[in-house]
């Protein structure tokens, strides 16, 4: 699992076990299996949980806090920097949705490697 393309392919929404099939069918739509190693992408209710929790994230750790610097450092007025905040909080999950994807299941698979073994338990 872990070697030198792993950022490459996640960035790129390549399949975390071949590197070689896509994980999104389209923007909004993630695929239930690699489509050239059939590798289980969508692993039961609720795994979809993990990628909003990675969008939510970056935008809490990655945006929000740039805003309240700007806020602090008198770049924008506290009104500006709010409205910013709450339409970044609709925007940005938009945005990163697939992105959120590629990191979540990268993530999951880099963590709980056992996970790439039951695979074919997910298939039966
Ligand atoms: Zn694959």
């Amino acid at each position: 699992m872990l070697n030198a393309d792993m950022p490459e392919n996640c960035l790129r929404g390549h399949c975390p076990k071949c590197g070689r099939g896509k994980i999104a069918r389209s923007y909004f739509r993630i695929r239930e299996a690699c489509e050239v190693c059939h590798f289980q992408f969508l692993r039961g209710e609720g795994f979809f949980l993990g990628a909003m929790v990675v969008s939510y994230g970056i935008f809490v750790f990655g945006v929000l806090p740039v805003l309240i610097a700007l806020w602090i450092l008198d770049v924008l007025s506290g009104n500006a920097a709010l409205i910013l905040g709450v339409a970044g909080s609709i925007v940005f999950p938009v945005i990163l949705y697939p992105l959120s994807w590629y990191l979540w299941l990268y993530l999951f698979f880099t963590f709980i490697p056992s996970q790439m073994d039951t695979d074919d338990e997910l298939k039966a």
